[in-house]
């Protein structure tokens, strides 16, 4: 079955005014990153645009208003050149390898982990002491429908993002009664090239044509048979910060086109 075509952007009709906030986006250059820096930019927050991505990061600063911030989320290093008055942070940045158990690389289990659950983990702990002071704050982490359930071959994906998970409770615990909130977005599959990178490896390991695999592996579980688009995730964070999200916290904002439905 064909995939549908691209749907239009959603209109950016929530209320949401985050003059005078801070905002730092991770995995900013690209895809879902990428969209929410600039509607975070929309509503009027300074944008910290995070990448490996110098380039990247750059045309999206730029694109937003803000200013990038190249940084490797893979060791801790970068957290001395972040500013610590962060009011939003959206924890976005990661990437996927695709490969059996037995044969999944042990230093590549090791990097997602690393860029995906204690990246997060560094960033907000950096973040926490100004938002408590402010008393309030937004951590928004983008986790996955692999957040909540496993597919095979994911072994560090899906273990990173189910860890996400447990941080995100853990913030949501102890951020409330400081008026920090911290939610986690799982999207399906979402049309970036992060997911284009996937459609290619799955038809090599499971040895099927490219367009096999959009149509029945990526959306075969799906009860709407489109891509997701990155401003449709974009408009679920901009919500999260928003006042109607104030007694959201700690929660999972399922937005997967009834992927888990059944
Ligand atoms: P993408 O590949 O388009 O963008 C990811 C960005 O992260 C890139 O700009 C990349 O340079 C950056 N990045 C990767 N490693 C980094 C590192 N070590 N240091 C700094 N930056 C690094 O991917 P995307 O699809 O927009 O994914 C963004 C997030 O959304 C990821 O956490 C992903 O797991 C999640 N997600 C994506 C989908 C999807 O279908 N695309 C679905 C669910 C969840």
């Amino acid at each position: 079955m064909a995939p549908a075509a691209p749907v239009p952007a959603p209109p950016r009709d929530l209320a949401l005014d985050l003059s005078g906030k801070r905002a730092l986006v991770t995995g900013a250059a690209s895809g879902i990153g990428r969209a929410v820096a600039l509607r975070l930019a929309a509503a009027g927050a300074h944008v910290l645009a995070v990448d490996l991505d110098a380039d990247g990061a750059k045309s999206t600063a730029e694109d937003a208003g803000g200013e990038p911030v190249v940084a490797d989320l893979s060791s801790p290093d970068f957290l001395d050149t972040l500013p610590k008055d962060l009011d939003v942070v959206v924890n976005n940045a990661g990437f996927q390898q695709v490969a059996p158990l037995e044969e999944f690389p042990r230093e590549t289990f090791g990097a997602i982990l690393r860029v995906m659950l204690e990246a997060p983990f560094w960033i907000t702990s950096h973040a926490l002491p100004h938002m408590y002071a402010a008393g309030w704050g937004r951590v928004v982490n983008i986790s996955s429908v692999h957040g909540l359930v496993a597919s095979p071959y994911k072994a560090a994906y899906v273990s990173a993002k189910h860890g996400l998970q447990g941080l995100t409770k853990v913030t949501a615990l102890e951020g409330a009664e400081h008026g920090v909130t911290a939610n986690c977005i799982n999207p399906g599959y979402v049309r970036t090239p992060l997911v284009e990178g996937q459609i290619a490896d799955q038809a090599k390991v499971r040895g099927i044509p490219e367009d096999e695999v959009l149509a029945d592996v990526i959306l075969e579980r799906a009860a709407l048979k489109r891509l997701l688009e990155p401003e449709e995730v974009a408009e679920m964070a901009a919500y999260l910060c928003s006042p109607a999200a104030s007694a959201m916290t700690g929660a999972s904002m399922v937005m997967d086109g009834g992927w888990t439905a059944h």
